[in-house]
């Protein structure tokens, strides 16, 4: 028997064209005139300025509106306490008009999506029909993992596609071996759970009830996952009348210039902005993660690695605005759930420069438009193995971007914006995650959220602030502990600002945060931690310090329920790993150490589990710091005593509201670092000398060896700066 369809699929493009002629010819005429859609003048925006910017505003009103609105839909606490959403609207070739705020990184992961369904001829099958619905939450296809579900729908305009919405939420439970959205230990991609490469799950705005009964038993928490894909169709059936009413006042040739005018408006905006506020040049900003893998009993033994992930970003800006990021370098793929997909770093360096270079203008793909970014092939930033597993692709994509804003603070340091420099942005873990029987006795997975608020960085002429925000979602709020606490069979018993978390310097980072948790109603549980614990997640800028590494720290077995009972003290932190109040007031087994990103662990009810938050980076030299500003960092918390003096030469006394600076006695103190500084300093070119003997002797534990082997294997032109670099013989191999 032969299947055919009952009529020849109708073109639904624009002027009797398909959707892939007409991306076809949207890339032709870029690429043959570096604009997009060749335009040459923007004449709407020219003859009616007013017009255009009320069309804008209307759209991206629509944006905003579709996503207050579906976020009190949603029951998920990740999506309805921190805003963990986000809607944008396209052309119909899958560029983004504009944007909704929250989780602003898929605006571009979306558009990849719906480019990857217009060449795949989804309009011929499974065809593309008003009232149709897509869900994706593929990331080789268009996103970042798994945990990221997309719903996608077509808008039309009689007879023709005139746009698509779409909206993002994160969820709980990804349906994989292991609980939660993003679990720890996937070694390939047949262990991520469920994926959905832009699925049709519905038509006639109805999702399929196939779909629906699938997802019964697809995931850990079936309700949630219905209620979130509820709460993104119901953005985007938002998003699909704001776009009817704009056209039915404004008609429909007026919307359509104005899609392509906005898109190149943006990317005009965005090179022009880059030539306003940087210098030409090469920026260069390396950054490497850990993951101590060694040991995992659960791993096979080729997986079971300690890991450093190698990220040399390097920067390149032209004196006409252009802007290239290159990972040329990168160390590979792996065996974990860390490798970041191409559509996943586009992603991540949208979100970034909408929170840099281009925070006030129209925000769109024309930024996409304006830039480049080189991911090489092979690398864990573009793997060639469609199978490898990327359920926490964050974990090597946040540390890695943390280069950009170095870099681009450099060049606005250089062009005189010192008000615009920043320092970076801190991993944004802890990340608590964890799963199995939840306290009312059913199967749950959960992620907690709060990360999504550790500490900004510091600028050049002020400290950052704590506890406020993440580099994937600007907006980011911590959530109610209660709410989390429906969520989760983990009571808190303490939120509050953690000292030293913050990287020091004449400005200090925002601090970061300490939650102090413990295993409530249920046995049959288990932890995961996420964060770095070797390495330090940036470096600071201009001798501003980095902020701190992290570390894990569980008190299983332990008394808590005795001190409850007995009305006795219980611990509210850990506070200060030197006097540590946690260890202090409870006995058990403890768990403390830099394994920072493990598999799930089993606890107990009543196990305490703590939780870092991390701050942000330092700027500027230490000494430098205002005295009275480092006595006010202890006063309210930010920095533990002992550190006044030794790292900032600061000498306290005891005053009347706390500590207060002698100033005399600090001017003495720094004094005297400056010259310990100058007697301990050693000339670059010595230090080079003796390192070099290092390198020659390839005298690096092993994963520092394995990374830059895999590195120099991957990039011969980064072997040979490498080699260059420490005079090294040309067959000099790791
Ligand atoms: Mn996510």
């Amino acid at each position: 028997m032969t299947v055919t369809a009952t009529q020849p699929p109708q073109a639904i493009g624009w002027k009797g064209s398909s959707l892939r002629e007409m991306l076809e010819e949207s890339e032709r005429l870029f690429e043959e005139t570096g604009r997009y859609h060749g335009i040459e003048d923007l004449t709407m925006l020219a003859d009616d300025p007013i017009r255009y910017e009320k069309i804008f505003s209307r759209l991206r009103g629509g944006m905003v509106n579709a996503r207050e609105t579906a976020l009190n839909i949603s029951a998920s606490p990740i999506v309805k306490e921190i805003g963990e959403l986000c809607f944008a609207l396209y052309t119909p070739e899958g560029d983004s008009i504009t944007l909704s705020t929250g989780i602003m990184v898929h605006v571009h992961t979306m558009s990849d999506a719906i480019k990857w369904m217009i060449r795949n001829d989804y309009e011929a099958n499974p065809g593309l029909a008003p009232g149709d619905i897509f869900c994706n939450n593929d990331a080789f296809i268009g996103d970042v993992h798994n945990a990221d579900v997309q719903n996608i729908i077509p808008i039309f305009w009689e007879d023709e596609l005139v746009g698509w919405a779409a909206g993002v939420t994160h969820v709980l439970d990804v349906g994989a071996g292991k609980p939660s959205g993003m679990p720890i230990g996937p070694v390939n991609r047949f262990e991520d759970g469920w994926i959905l490469s832009c699925q049709k799950i519905g038509a006639h705005d109805t999702v399929f009830r196939d779909y629906e009964l699938r997802s019964e038993t697809a995931v850990r928490m079936p309700w949630y996952w219905r209620l979130d894909e509820k709460t993104r169709i119901t953005g985007c059936q938002m998003i699909r009348d704001a776009v009817h009413r704009v056209i039915e006042q404004e008609g429909i040739d007026t919307y359509k210039r104005f899609m392509r005018e906005v898109i190149e408006e943006g990317r005009r905006s965005f090179e022009a902005r880059v030539k306003q506020m940087t210098v030409p040049g090469v920026y260069r900003s390396p950054q490497f993660t850990d993951v101590p893998f060694e040991g995992e009993q659960e791993l096979p033994p080729e997986a079971a690695k300690d890991i450093l992930m190698h990220a040399p970003m390097e920067v390149t800006i032209g004196v006409d605005g252009e802007f290239e990021v290159s990972f040329e370098g990168a160390s590979k793929w792996g065996m974990h759930s860390f490798n970041a997909p191409p559509s996943a770093m586009q992603g991540a360096l949208w979100v970034l420069l909408t929170q840099t270079l281009v925070p006030n203008d129209k925000v769109n793909d024309g930024a996409y438009f304006a830039t480049k970014l080189n991911l090489p092939y092979g690398s864990w930033t573009n793997p060639d193995n469609r199978t490898v597993s990327t359920t926490i692709s964050w974990v090597f994509l946040i540390p890695s971007f943390v280069g950009l804003f170095r870099c681009l603070s450099q060049g606005y340091a250089a062009r005189g914006y010192l008000e615009e420099v920043i320092a970076g942005y801190p991993g944004t873990w802890n990340m608590s995650q964890g799963g199995g029987t939840d306290h009312y006795g059913r199967p749950g997975a959960w992620t907690n959220f709060e990360h999504s608020c550790v500490g900004t960085s510091a600028g050049m002429v002020k400290d950052g602030e704590a506890a406020c925000a993440a580099m994937w979602n600007p907006e980011g709020d911590m959530g109610d502990v209660e709410a989390w606490e429906i969520l989760e069979p983990l009571l808190y018993i303490s939120r509050r600002i953690r000292p030293n978390t913050a990287g020091m310097g004449k400005h200090r980072g925002g601090a970061g945060w300490e939650v102090l948790r413990f295993v409530w109603k249920t046995d049959d549980q288990v932890v995961y931690n996420l964060g770095e614990g070797h390495v330090f997640h940036g470096m600071g800028l201009f001798g501003g310090y980095p902020s701190s590494t992290g570390y894990r720290l569980n008190v299983e077995d332990n008394n808590l329920r005795e001190l409850i009972e007995q009305g006795r003290p219980i611990p509210h932190a850990d506070h200060d790993p030197e006097d540590s109040e946690l260890l202090r007031l409870v006995d058990g087994r403890v768990v403390k150490d830099n394994r920072c990103v493990h598999l799930p662990t089993p606890v107990g009810e009543y196990d305490l589990y703590m939780s870092m938050l991390r701050g942000g980076h330092g700027c500027g030299d230490v000494l430098e710091r205002d005295p009275s500003a480092v006595a006010a960092d202890v006063n309210e918390g930010h920095l533990l005593p002992r550190f006044t003096e030794r790292v900032y030469g600061v000498v306290t006394r005891e005053g009347e509201g706390g500590v207060e600076a002698d100033i005399d006695a600090t001017a003495e103190r720094r004094e005297q670092l400056r010259r310990q500084r100058a007697e301990r300093a050693v000339p670059v070119s010595e230090w080079m000398v003796r390192t070099r003997e290092r390198v020659l002797e390839k005298d690096f534990i092993y994963p520092v060896a394995d990374m830059y082997r895999q590195s120099m294997e991957l990039s011969e032109k980064w072997a040979g700066e490498f080699r260059e670099f420490w005079e090294l013989p040309e067959d000099f191999r790791l």
